[in-house]
């Protein structure tokens, strides 16, 4: 009776971080899955190989448990992994061809534009970008060349919600490949291919990884031919996570389900506090009831998520204030860690989006975007109330 044995589908979440993909090391009994630093393995006879493994760029056995073991959090099959969050979106764009067309939604994140805008326009792989709220507008954006769409919900900065069932439908009846980045949701709070999409992405960097200490990505689906579709552009375009990074996720991923269950809690109670203060303009966050998108929220998430966005009375001079006073939280860029981050979009994050585009989307200077924590939040509702004071 192994881990081999075990029925994926009965398990809970937890269960599942822990365990799948996971089998003790089969020479040593050593429970961890070890770090395979290895560029090749060694052949019994040539062609004659253990597994799948010749070369780490084509496999590597610490990435192979990872990759098990996201499939499994994500309810899906497959599980393909990447150097980073905008190298697993490169090999989903990898998919098209010259002349294909590509919806986004309008506030999608900034790496994700760029990559879109300045790198796979020029190949000829054209986008159109659209408030995905509005299915009307969605069923527009379609036309003959249409082979992709990609949202992420909650999205970035403004936390806005889109409906995945209503836009896995409208995709599907055009026949066209869906995609979400789960990044901000994360496996444990919003599960994308149950609600119909065809892939998952996530940056690892973020809430997957969860301690601000390494870049990654990863790719799930649940279809055998995408798989192996993605699979081969893994290796042949070559942008693999080495196994120190994959045993870091690894790691991580085993903690995501009491990490998420923090962040959420302390979210919250920032939120309802930016709610009632007074120099404060606009709070975004999905698990207000008076949000735009609690609704959907509620339906399609099991929790609101641990990043929380405002607009400050008094636009850049203000929130320049407030920057520079907060004390436990951090001015960085980046999400999903275990310390609370601060970020300011217009100057920070979303900076490569050109300031027109910026303003039409609504990322104002008096915007900013907090990655809440897993501190005490008694500590950070303190902070901010200093730092606003
Ligand atoms: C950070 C991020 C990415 C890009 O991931 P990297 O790991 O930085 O390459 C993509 N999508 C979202 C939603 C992100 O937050």
């Amino acid at each position: 009776m192994g881990k081999s044995d075990l029925d994926l589908k009965e398990l809970g979440f937890g269960t599942l971080a822990i365990h799948a993909g996971q089998t003790p090391d089969p020479v040593y009994g050593a429970i961890s899955t070890p770090i395979f630093q290895t560029s090749t393995f060694v052949q019994k006879s040539p062609g004659v190989i253990v597994e799948d493994y010749d070369y780490s760029r084509a496999a590597n056995p610490t990435r192979t448990a990872l990759e098990a073991n996201l499939a499994a959090l994500e309810g899906g099959k497959y599980g393909i992994c990447f150097s980073s969050g905008l190298a697993s979106i490169a090999a989903v764009i990898h998919l098209l061809k010259s002349g294909d067309h590509v919806i986004l939604n309008d506030d999608v994140y900034g790496g994700t534009f760029r990559l879109f805008d300045k790198v796979f326009q020029q190949l000829g792989i054209s986008h159109s970008m659209v408030d995905m709220s509005d299915t009307k507008a969605l069923e527009a954006a379609f036309n003959p060349q249409t082979k992709l769409v990609w949202i992420e919900t909650p999205t970035n900065p403004k936390l806005k919600i889109i409906d995945i069932q209503a836009v896995a439908k409208i995709a599907h009846a055009d026949k066209v490949l869906f995609a979400v980045d789960n990044t901000f949701a994360t496996p444990y709070l919003q599960k994308p291919l149950e609600l119909g999409a065809d892939i998952v992405s996530h940056s690892s960097t973020k809430y997957l990884g969860g301690h601000s200490d390494l870049i990654g990505g990863a790719l799930v689906v649940n279809d055998k031919e995408l798989s192996d579709k993605l699979h081969f552009i893994q290796k042949a375009v070559g942008a693999v996570p080495s196994p120190l990074e994959c045993f870091m996720v690894l790691r991580s991923t085993k903690t995501l389900h009491l990490r998420m269950d923090a962040h959420c809690k302390n979210a919250r109670q920032i939120a309802d506090f930016l709610k009632q203060h007074s120099a404060i303009e606009q709070v975004m966050y999905p698990g207000l009831p008076t949000d735009p998108g609690h609704e959907v929220a509620k339906r399609q998430m099991k929790d609101f998520g641990g990043m929380v966005s405002f607009v400050i009375k008094g636009g850049l001079e203000k929130s320049r204030k407030m920057l520079e006073r907060v004390k436990i939280f951090s001015l960085a860029e980046s999400l999903g860690g275990v310390e609370s981050l601060v970020d300011h979009p217009a100057i920070m994050s979303h900076a490569s989006i050109p300031k027109k585009m910026r303003e039409a989307m609504g990322i104002s200077d008096g915007l900013i975007r907090l990655s809440v924590g897993i501190e005490d939040s008694t500590d950070l509702v303190e902070d901010l109330k200093q730092a606003l004071s």
